[in-house]
């Protein structure tokens, strides 16, 4: 354990037994042996491939706002990328994937860019974003990125847009692993006017009215499901029960008309529609102006979170006959 500490201090600053509650948005974690904060690229990638290279575990570390880590904590390497460095070339801002996705939409904007303003409320970083294909008012990693560099086996590699194979909440990191180290995201020049913090001040106001303040929490839980009949074959979808539509339907006709316009039932009106808001386990309460955020009321276990999960997973799967995804990744 000694050793270990010596030598990944070579790679950033080292911290035993590290709570991760202290770095989660949730406020949830158990300890992690080995905490490291890199702040340079170049030495991120000798700590990966020196992990990789003696088999020791490892699990990356962003913003933490999309993580819900285990009470019991993690017994392996915690590797917080804390790289920071931004670059415009033209109509290309490049990030590091420790940036902070606010700041890269405020850094954006100030340099005359459009195109990431939507970025101005996402929790987290760019490196987080780009592998859950993060997204809000309308905008997603997908339609931003142009390329990004990630270790993979002990390279370094440019992956294009298409290469990241997004999804919705989704992208070939999730499946196949790669640390992303940098991006570039392909925007549009602008003047640098009031014109871009405007329309930020929008997405921001817009998402306060809707989103619960003040309290600890990961933001959605669960993924949007499918509306409409869906093509796969094997998964329990709300596209493959048109009986379950037809009840959602006449539960409120309006709202499924705009759900299958855009291919997805809102998660949280699912929940709500369940009579799932305001229920509480422990000390995680389902919030009551946003179905899909659970709150942490002060000292949530990742227990009761998963608990909750369960329970809401089983209520909405009964009553409408849909499964519902994490969106939130679960270490
Ligand atoms: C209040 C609130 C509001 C939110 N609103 C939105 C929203 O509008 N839209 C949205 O999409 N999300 C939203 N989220 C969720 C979250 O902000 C995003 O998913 C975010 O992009 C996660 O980034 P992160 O750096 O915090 O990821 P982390 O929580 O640190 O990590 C999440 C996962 O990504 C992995 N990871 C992190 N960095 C890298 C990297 N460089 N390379 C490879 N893997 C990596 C981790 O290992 C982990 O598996 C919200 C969260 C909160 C708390």
């Amino acid at each position: 354990m000694q050793d270990l500490y010596k030598k990944f201090k070579d790679y950033g600053k080292v911290k035993l037994n590290e709570p991760l509650a202290k770095h989660t948005t949730f406020k949830i974690g158990g300890p992690a042996s080995f905490f490291v904060t890199v702040t340079e690229t170049k030495k991120l990638v000798e700590l990966l491939t020196l992990l990789d290279g003696k088999g020791i575990d490892y699990f990356i570390h962003g913003g933490g706002s999309n993580t819900l880590a285990s009470d019991a904590g993690y017994v392996g390497v915690v590797v917080d990328i804390k790289t920071r460095n931004t670059e415009v070339q033209e109509d290309v801002f490049i990030a590091d994937a420790g940036c902070v996705t606010v700041a890269v939409a405020q850094k954006s904007m100030s340099a005359g860019l459009t195109g990431f303003e939507w970025g101005v409320g996402v929790p987290g970083t760019i490196g987080g974003a780009v592998r859950g294909n993060a997204g809000a008012m309308g905008g997603d990693m997908k339609k931003d990125i142009l390329k990004v560099e990630v270790y993979k086996d002990g390279e370094v590699i440019t992956m294009t847009n298409e290469e990241c194979e997004f999804g919705y909440r989704d992208s070939v990191f999730k499946h196949d692993g790669g640390v992303i180290l940098r991006v570039y995201l392909q925007l549009k020049k602008a003047e640098p006017d009031a014109q871009l913090m405007k329309k930020a001040l929008e997405h921001l106001q817009y998402r306060n009215s809707t989103q619960p303040q003040g309290f600890a929490s990961s933001g959605c839980i669960f993924k949007n499901p499918e509306c409409g009949m869906s093509r796969k074959t094997g998964s329990r979808s709300a596209g493959q029960n048109a009986e379950c539509l037809e009840k959602l339907r006449e539960i409120d006709a309006e709202k499924m008309e705009q759900f299958e316009k855009v291919g997805k039932i809102s998660a949280g009106w699912l929940i709500e529609q369940a009579g799932l808001k305001g229920k509480k386990r422990g000390k995680v309460e389902i919030s009551d102006k946003h179905g899909n955020f659970m709150l942490n009321t002060g000292g949530a276990s990742a227990d009761d979170v998963l608990g909750l999960i369960d329970e809401v997973k089983q209520e909405v799967y009964t009553r409408f006959g849909i499964e519902l995804e994490e969106e939130v990744a679960i270490l």
